[in-house]
């Protein structure tokens, strides 16, 4: 038995622009998220079971975008995706389209242990959700007032959000709708899109696991797969280290982020900050804001 290590997300971290307020609120809920993960670990639980159980207590609470509170398609409805992997034995189970379970986590895990299969999708996935039993909840639940507004910043904007801050153009369209950069027409909006979540795990027996889960991004087309449910891009886990992505998609997958950085662990022999900040800069797109967010923290990348 040796010892272990935890690390958390909502999306980059807490942005020091973010409003007071909200940045409590962030540190808050990954605190707590964080502590039931050290106290799962300290009974012993797997590490495959501690990722799922703070990833759901995440996607339960509304702040960050998974579960409820996740990003809106371009028709203002929530098509959720998350995924699992178990260092051991590099098991792995993924889901996307959904859009009544209500944790997603959880399915990705069963599609790893009850199913032959590593990838559920759309009503194939739905059809299995009610197959396993799992709680389902109609897709207003997920959908908050915070997003709605957000969508529809994005949407006067004519743009896909995945930053942190609404562009400078959503301010301008909004007109003389616009109260203050809190509100427009008389509903409250967030000066950020909202974050994916994940976990990264390394239990007392060594054993790594990742996890992570979003809606994906703000005004996004309906049936957009992002890089979270893809095992190898947003999400992996092996047993040189765990990893979870969160970024614009597009790129992460064009990168495929997360099993190259574990393939740079055991095929180069790098460390994990080494190897994270190889992979940042030979596999990220030159000059895409994905680079220039990358550079700017690591935070994007939490490893064990
Ligand atoms: N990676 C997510 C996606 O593209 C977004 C995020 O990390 O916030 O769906």
């Amino acid at each position: 038995m040796g010892g272990w290590a935890i690390a958390v997300h909502g999306g980059a971290g807490v942005d020091p622009n973010l409003p007071p307020q909200r940045q409590e609120e962030a540190k808050q809920l990954l605190t707590r998220c964080l502590n039931l993960g050290i106290s799962a670990l300290r009974s012993n639980l797997p590490a495959i079971d501690v990722v799922e159980l703070v990833v759901r207590e995440l996607e339960t609470d509304p702040l960050f975008n998974s579960g409820r509170g996740s990003a809106l398609t371009e028709k203002g409805t929530v098509e959720m995706e998350a995924s699992i992997m178990d260092g051991k034995g590099r098991r792995c189970g993924a889901v996307s389209g959904l859009t009544t379970v209500k944790n997603p986590i959880s399915l990705a895990r069963l599609v790893m242990d009850k199913s032959p299969h590593s990838y559920l999708a759309f009503s194939g996935a739905e059809d299995f959700a009610r197959q396993q039993g799992v709680e389902l909840v109609d897709n207003e639940y997920f959908i908050t007032e915070e997003n709605k507004g957000m969508l529809k910043l994005a949407k006067e904007a004519n743009t896909i959000l995945f930053d942190y801050r609404i562009p400078l153009v959503g301010y301008e369209t909004c007109g003389a709708g616009v109260e203050s950069p809190l509100h427009m027409n008389g509903l409250p909006i967030s000066v950020y899109a909202p974050e994916t979540v994940g976990c990264v795990v390394v239990d007392s027996q060594g054993i790594c696991a990742a996890a992570t889960s979003t809606g994906g991004l703000m005004n996004k087309m309906t049936g957009r797969i992002g890089d979270s449910p893809l095992i190898g891009a947003g999400t992996y886990a092996c047993d040189v280290c765990g990893v979870s992505c969160t970024g614009e998609g597009e790129a992460i997958i064009r990168g495929t982020l997360a099993r190259e950085v574990a393939a740079v662990m055991e095929y180069k022999g790098l460390g994990l900050q080494d190897a994270v900040d190889f992979v940042i800069k030979e596999r990220l797109v030159s000059g895409s804001r994905e680079r220039e967010r990358h550079t700017q923290t690591d935070r994007h990348f939490l490893l064990s």
